[in-house]
């Protein structure tokens, strides 16, 4: 059976309503399932990967994304492994007052890491409480 890619606005669409619904979502594969399940009663053709779903909920003003991270294997990302987003160095005063990096972290979402908790585990996915009906994509 061949399979159809829904196109991004009707996905981000359906992802706002899914969270209105359920409040929060701890996975992107959960994610996904529920989006897929909303887009199947449209066309039974459409499909989304976790990914996809992932990369399109960050598009959408007023959802907040959350990242648990793991120990990771070798160089700190360049970027966000979230968003893609630029990283900035956290910086902390050591015990003699000089300032020393001791991770990074995103500004367009919620990743933040040290250096050796730094590859993504879990996504979080929730709509900030202001977010108002203005807030849903026309
Ligand atoms: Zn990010």
């Amino acid at each position: 059976m061949s399979t159809k890619i829904p196109d991004s606005e009707l996905v981000k669409r359906v992802i706002y309503m899914t969270l209105k619904e359920h409040g929060i979502v701890r996975t992107q594969e959960e994610l996904a399932e529920l989006v897929e399940d909303s887009l199947k009663r449209l066309d039974s053709k459409f499909e989304i990967t976790p990914q996809r779903a992932r990369k399109l909920a960050l598009e959408i003003a007023g959802l907040e994304l959350g990242v648990e991270t793991k120990k990771g294997s070798g160089d700190l990302p360049d970027e966000c492994p979230a968003c893609s987003g630029e990283l900035f160095a956290t910086v902390s005063n050591n015990l003699r007052g000089e300032r020393v990096m001791i991770g990074v972290h995103c500004r367009r979402c919620a990743y933040e890491a040290d250096l050796k908790q730094f590859a993504p585990r879990r996504y979080e996915f929730r709509l900030l409480k202001k977010s108002g009906p203005t807030a849903a994509p026309a």
